[in-house]
């Protein structure tokens, strides 16, 4: 087996693969650029070799450092993870010439599936089922134009370089093609490098199902099941499950077949995907081939007790598959959630910034947690947001679902925005429930997933004001424990204090709710009086937030994250963000501005839509900018004149840069 191996990625799946590596006895060299020098990649690997300044196409893009930090280091093998150069056919061909081996498929292999469009067409020598469309190179858009027409709307453009759900667009009617066209070809050549497209017939309420396969260098290949990863939102997976809810034995043979024959048409060797499209009736037809290890092969791991990524290091070291198709068995059933940095109430719109706080659910058996961050690390503009996945296992379905609920109720995130109370309401949803899956049931499903805000129960303020009154204690305790006088009352930790039976009060607020709360010392405890309630409360605080809560006769667990003013309490699966209303600084948290003016994160400016002088109404559109390989449009936030563009198109600009700057319109 190799000795030593360098993983040219980062985050959960550097780690991740450091960790089969280590347990294998395998040297691991990670390779980080600036914005990573401290990142848990790199704390976890044996050594690592810095490669270049935080943006990906100077630093974990560039083949020739990779290689160079191989040679270095003499690592025999690269790990390319998923993203970056998992899917460069040059990359993998600059490895074999410098005498290291690509832990992947050959770059033929690579090539043949590496573009969508020529993708289709060798599947379609394979007799492999296809989606209708045209793959063809002609690209002119009249051309292209007739081709949907023929289609038959609705279709779908797809960039043929795409990947992570990205260079896509959906259209509907015959007026807007040639926008999206445009749009779709400006996304995939600033994305890929690359505006080839393709056109498809878009299917209406799909599944995403696709198949693990595994091709060893002696000419075997195996499947390895199946993975519905219908639930995706702008065309990429939020949630994963397998097997595929509802899969017959004779379906997931067939659709093993054609996978199996996808992977052989090509000579694959090592771990690959082929994705289809599944319609209702549960005919299913060729998507693409992903040649590299799939962010989701964790519930793959869970439902086959394998770990694929030794089966990728054995493969590429030569060795035949570990198992043969009858030896593979199906157990139980995985799901596994993607924890996103982003805010969902603003169309999943990535978000930044320091992990305040972060406390995932504790790991067993049947929960795993695969992550690249830890408390105090940063989410930087610069890569993927995904903070962690979430993984669990259940003897079904049902038990799956029960778990992934509870693991979700426990994972703690302050500091950034993310996903996991959006996942938590996911989860619950009926349709999901009850395997009722297709893609569109985050769009479909929006009352369910977006409620409106409505203040948050009595209890959550009640534990709010516990908390604080109790770190409140712990600091005076502190500072007196530091004091030098050994007789100051302040030295009593039994609770008395001065002026203990005086009612003070603490005033919270969640967006535009405010409460107000009494606090009075009672004996062993605090009364809290809200809205002329009065309760008896007392509790404990642990160091990492968690909270044991007694709330008169009910005693609860909670958790109260202080963040400068922000009192994050996480109660029964939800967060409420309050704002602890000081009255020595009205107004002084505000964290509302009117939005659209300013950019919501560093990025670069693509295209301004509309020019100075024009009248705008609410929600025209007004910019394109580009931040965290997204495209997103800058609406205006009311009606008015564009004065002015604070920025123009190719401009990076940083996180609050103001863009437009808009006069109040004449009446
Ligand atoms: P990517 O390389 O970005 O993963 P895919 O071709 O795999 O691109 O498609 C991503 C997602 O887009 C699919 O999982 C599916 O939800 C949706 N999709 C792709 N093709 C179609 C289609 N023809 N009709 C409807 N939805 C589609
Ligand atoms: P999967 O089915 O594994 O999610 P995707 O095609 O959606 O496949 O992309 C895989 C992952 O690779 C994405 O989740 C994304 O994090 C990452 N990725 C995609 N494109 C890039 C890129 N250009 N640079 C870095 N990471 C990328
Ligand atoms: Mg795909």
């Amino acid at each position: 087996m190799f000795k030593k191996i360098l993983i040219a990625n980062r985050g959960e799946i550097a780690c991740r693969v450091i960790k089969t590596a280590r347990r294998m006895g395998i040297a691991t060299v990670a390779v980080y650029s600036e914005a990573d020098a401290n990142a848990r990649h790199v704390r976890l690997a044996d050594e690592a070799v810095l490669i270049g300044p935080p943006a990906a196409r100077e630093s974990y893009l560039v083949g020739a450092k990779i290689i160079e930090a191989a040679l270095k280091t003499g690592a025999e093998a690269v790990h390319p993870g998923y993203g970056f150069l998992s899917e460069n056919d040059g990359f993998a061909d600059a490895c074999a010439a410098a005498g290291i081996v690509f832990i992947g498929p050959p770059a033929s292999a690579i090539r043949a599936m590496g573009s969508k469009s020529s993708a289709k067409a060798l599947m379609e020598k394979a007799g492999v089922p296809l989606t209708p469309g045209y793959h063809g190179d002609n690209q002119d858009p009249a051309f292209l134009h007739e081709q949907a027409t023929r289609i038959g709307y609705p279709v779908l453009i797809k960039a043929s370089a795409g990947g992570g759900g990205k260079g896509m667009r959906r259209v509907d009617r015959s007026e807007d093609f040639d926008a999206a066209l445009t749009s779709c070809k400006r996304e995939a050549a600033s994305a890929f490098g690359d505006d080839h497209v393709l056109i498809e017939k878009y299917i209406v309420r799909p599944r995403h199902i696709e198949i693990q396969v595994f091709g060893d260098s002696h000419g075997h290949c195996v499947y390895l099941f199946e993975r519905d990863c219908s639930v995706q939102r702008r065309h990429q997976k939020v949630l994963e499950e397998a097997p595929a809810p509802g899969m017959t034995p004779a379906r997931r043979a067939a659709m093993g077949k054609a996978a199996v024959d996808a992977a052989m048409a090509v000579g694959y060797v090592g771990a690959g995907t082929v994705e289809f499209i599944a319609h209702q009736d549960g005919s299913f037809s060729f998507m693409e081939m992903n040649t590299r290890l799939q962010v989701e092969h964790p519930v793959t791991e869970m439902i086959t007790g394998l770990d694929l990524v030794e089966w990728q290091l054995r493969v590429a070291f030569g060795e035949p598959l570990p198992l043969r198709q009858e030896q593979l068995t199906l157990d139980g059933h995985a799901l596994e959630a993607r924890i996103y940095a982003e805010d969902p109430d603003k169309g999943f719109l990535p978000s930044t910034g320091r992990l305040l706080h972060l406390a995932p659910p504790p790991e067993s058996a049947h929960v795993r947690v695969d992550t690249g961050v830890e408390q105090g690390d940063e989410i930087t503009p610069h890569y993927d947001p995904m903070i962690a996945k979430l993984i669990v296992w259940g003897a079904d379905r049902h038990q799956a679902l029960a778990r992934m609920r509870q693991a979700l109720a426990q994972y703690r995130i302050v500091g950034v925005g993310n996903n996991v109370d959006f996942l938590a309401r996911l989860v619950a949803v009926p349709a999901f429930a009850n395997a009722d899956l297709d893609t569109g049931l985050i769009e479909r499903e929006q009352a369910l997933l977006f409620p409106e805000a409505g203040p948050p129960p009595q209890e959550v303020w009640m534990l709010a004001a516990l908390a604080e009154t109790l770190r409140e204690t712990q600091l005076a305790d502190k500072k007196a424990l530091a004091s030098a006088d050994r007789h100051s009352p302040w030295r009593a930790t039994d609770g008395w204090r001065l002026n203990g039976s005086a009612r003070r009060k603490l005033k919270l607020r969640l967006v535009e709710t405010t409460q107000e709360i009494g606090i009075r010392h009672v004996t062993n405890g605090h009364e809290l009086e809200i809205d002329g309630h009065r309760v008896f409360a007392r509790g404990t605080l642990a160091p990492d937030s968690e909270l044991h809560a007694q709330l008169g006769e009910r005693r609860l667990r909670a958790a109260v994250v202080a963040s400068g003013e922000r009192r994050h309490v996480f109660f029964e699966g939800r967060a409420w963000p309050l704002v602890r209303v000081d009255t020595l600084h009205v107004g002084g948290a505000g964290d509302h501005h009117d939005g659209g003016l300013r950019a919501p994160m560093p990025g670069k400016v693509i295209a301004l839509l509309v020019a100075a002088g024009a009248a705008v109404e609410k929600g025209t559109p007004l910019l394109v900018m580009e931040a965290m390989k997204m495209e997103h449009t800058i609406t205006a936030p009311r009606k008015g004149i564009v004065k002015a563009f604070c920025c123009a198109p190719g401009e990076q600009v940083g996180d609050g840069a103001e863009l437009v700057e808009l006069d109040p319109a004449n009446t």
